[in-house]
């Protein structure tokens, strides 16, 4: 139980029913306590004086400053929401969206969902009308400017995080521009980590254009954009490097962290590594050393995807008798902050998207990460009180990292994002108006596919009804693909299950040995490969009588499937407004390849020699494998299709599929010209 005045820091979520009113009272008298002697905070008048006169406000400010809960709560407080209006803030990470929203309901003391809410891809809490602070992705604020072009709900909207540069943040921004020009009385803020705000100014400074006339009266906005510098608030953090080149990193986080347990004085560790194998490979690790540890260490994973009763052990601050390590991903570099935190380990990668237009290979590759990324990360550790952060890497090495990331429109697979600038009626996607113009290849590339796949015609034109269905369901180009022609040719049930499954990381669970894996997953497994495997996995939790323990004893993650469930009901719902659903025919497994071949075909791999585990893409030649965990891992199919690769020593394939090659020319003629294959 809380006694009145020790609850610091706020935890994430205060149960009130828990708490007498006192308690309470002291609870939310502490926590507005803190909001006061927010940066942000101090800053309120400048703020919104600035975001009243200027069209565009360009917020920059450390971390854990106050940008993303205080600015909007200062908006309300000023007025901005008033008249059934609403205020947007966007992110480009689920789970950043999820758990600040959580955090602003709690600071302004109102149930979630009210008047604070959330928006992301298969989940929104949030009521219209009713909700003055809406917190969501970037993609999901793209997809409402599908159903409402100028974005006329909103008063305000703020784009978070734009150093990440995320694709949704850049072509927000893009469209934001003309929004403005058309809704003068719309005010937009783009809120940074970094200093470096050129770029954002100059592609906003619209005071040199004609003036077109408004419809409204009195006075237009000042069009040069303000820029406000939130002076920071963090604390010497001391940077050490390892002395030479470090081999194993994960091996050399866990040590490092160990240490630090045993010699350093009180705070938590927060530990950066890549991706979510890594995470809980470290947690089984540092869980297993801290049990021959005197003093308690607790590791704690912290990735996108993590079911929100693990996500709130992270943000709970610790027992004083005992130290958390906070393994993440690159979440936790600028979108969310942990209370407590004091140590940083930095392994100095993170999974970065690398597109090759000329083979058409995206892969994810755990790449170094840049200058500014790396001193972002540093900052952390001096949220609360000088701090240290142990770069796993050499000074040498950090001389040698690009000082800024790449915008991640300039190594991606563009493929959703034509079809999205389309949708959005934006018929010439090369001369768009971009924050940084992709390159050319990668655009033809995209266009080319987007043709193959029939969601455009040779005018460049969305495809009817094609097109536009494919551009109505949140899925990638590809899997509405699959799924659209699942429906056509009668096993929708299948395609449904698929794309849902598809749409989460992974449906198993993590932590196991891989040998209780693989057993595991051979039980669910056909030739046909790992999509349709997944549909057994998919009839096996639904007949369980107890899902939770099905899940355990076949090594799959519960929150995964139960998510797949709520997913696919959402799939199954946009189908039938979308006037799909046919005639079943149950238990035909070879249309279900057939339409998995239809949306992945691009994605098509030959076995290189009878006997053999490498494969080649048909188009671009590149030497693939199949990973591991594939149910067709040790059958080696001549052909096959696949949905993403993943770059780990080797590129390998995921989610692979057994086809025949005839189906590859049926399903795109121009792409795979009859005979070539
Ligand atoms: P910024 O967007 O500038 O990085 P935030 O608005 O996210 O800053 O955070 C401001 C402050 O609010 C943090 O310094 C922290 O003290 C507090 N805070 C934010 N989220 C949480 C949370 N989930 N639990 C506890 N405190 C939080
Ligand atoms: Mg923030």
């Amino acid at each position: 139980a809380w006694k009145p005045g020790t609850a610091k820091p706020a935890p994430l979520v205060v149960t009130i029913e828990d708490l007498n009113d006192d308690a309470s009272f002291a609870i939310h008298a502490s926590v507005q306590k803190q909001r006061h002697q927010l940066p942000v905070y101090k800053q309120r008048e400048n703020l919104l004086f600035l975001v009243e006169n200027h069209g565009t406000t360009v917020v920059v400010g450390e971390t854990g400053s106050g940008k993303t809960t205080q600015i909007p709560q200062l908006l309300v407080e000023a007025g901005w929401a008033e008249g059934g209006r609403a205020i947007a803030c966007t992110q480009p990470r689920q789970i950043a969206a999820q758990t600040i929203a959580a955090r602003v309901a709690e600071e302004m003391r109102v149930t979630l969902g009210t008047q604070v809410g959330y928006s992301v891809r298969f989940d929104e809490v949030a009521t219209r009308g009713v909700t003055k602070i809406k917190y969501m992705t970037d993609g999901v604020l793209l997809r409402e400017m599908m159903t409402d072009p100028l974005l006329s709900i909103y008063s305000v909207i703020m784009v978070d995080e734009a150093h990440e540069r995320s694709i949704a943040t850049d072509i927000l921004l893009g469209l934001l521009k003309k929004i403005i020009r058309r809704r003068p009385e719309l005010r937009l803020i783009v809120a940074s980590a970094t200093m470096d705000t050129t770029a954002f100014r100059d592609f906003f400074n619209t005071s040199g254009e004609k003036l077109q006339t408004s419809s409204l009266g009195g006075s237009l906005p000042n069009r040069t954009p303000a820029v406000l510098f939130v002076e920071g608030r963090t604390h010497s953090v001391l940077v050490h490097y390892s002395d030479e080149p470090v081999k194993d990193y994960l091996q050399a986080a866990v040590s490092t962290a160990i240490s630090i347990h045993k010699i350093e004085g009180p705070g938590d560790i927060l530990v950066f590594l890549t991706g979510l194998d890594d995470v809980n490979a470290a947690v089984q690790m540092i869980s297993e050393e801290a049990e021959k540890l005197p003093r308690a260490l607790v590791a704690l994973p912290l990735y996108a995807g993590l079911p929100a009763s693990d996500q709130e052990l992270v943000f709970r601050p610790s027992l004083s008798s005992r130290r958390k390590v906070v393994l993440a991903t690159n979440i936790a570099e600028t979108s969310v902050t942990i209370p407590g935190i004091v140590y940083v380990i930095d392994s100095g990668f993170s999974k970065q998207k690398f597109y090759n237009p000329i083979t058409n290979v995206e892969a994810l590759v755990a790449a170094p990460v840049s200058q500014a990324s790396a001193e972002q990360r540093a900052g952390r550790a001096g949220r609360e009180r000088p701090g240290k952060c142990f770069r796993l890497y050499t000074e040498e090495t950090f001389a040698t990292m690009r000082p800024q990331g790449v915008p991640e429109i300039q190594k991606s697979n563009l493929l959703s994002t034509v079809l999205q600038l389309k949708a959005l009626g934006i018929d010439n996607v090369m001369q768009f108006d971009w924050l940084a113009p992709p390159p050319a290849e990668c655009m033809v590339r995209a266009l080319e596919l987007l043709y193959a796949l029939g969601i455009m015609d040779e005018y460049a034109k969305l495809t009817s009804p094609l097109g536009y269905q494919v551009s109505e369901l949140p899925l990638d180009p590809m899997s509405a693909k699959m799924l659209l022609t699942a429906v056509e040719i009668g096993c929708q049930k299948e395609g449904l299950t698929i794309a849902a499954v598809m749409s989460v990381q992974t449906i198993w669970a993590s932590g196991r040995e891989r040998k209780e894996m693989d057993e595991a997953r051979a039980q669910f497994g056909v030739a046909e490969g790992d999509m349709v495997s997944y549909l057994n996995v998919y009839e096996g939790y639904l007949r369980a009588k107890n899902q939770r323990q099905w899940c355990y004893e076949n090594c799959v993650n519960y929150h995964a499937m139960a998510k797949v469930v709520k997913v696919r009901f959402q799939l199954s719902r946009l189908l039938l407004q979308l006037g799909g659903i046919k005639q079943q025919h149950d238990g035909d497994v070879k249309l279900v390849t057939k339409a998995i071949t239809a949306g992945f075909f691009s994605n098509a791999a030959r076995l290189e020699a009878e006997g053999g585990n490498t494969y080649r893409s048909l188009r671009g030649n590149q030497e693939l494998f199949i990973h591991p965990s594939s149910v067709l891992f040790r059958a080696s199919p001549k052909w096959v299709v696949f949905q993403s690769i993943i770059f780990l020593e080797r590129h390998y394939i995921w989610n692979v599929t057994a086809i025949d090659p005839a189906w590859l020319s049926e399903s795109a003629p121009h792409f795979y010209q009859l005979g070539r294959v």
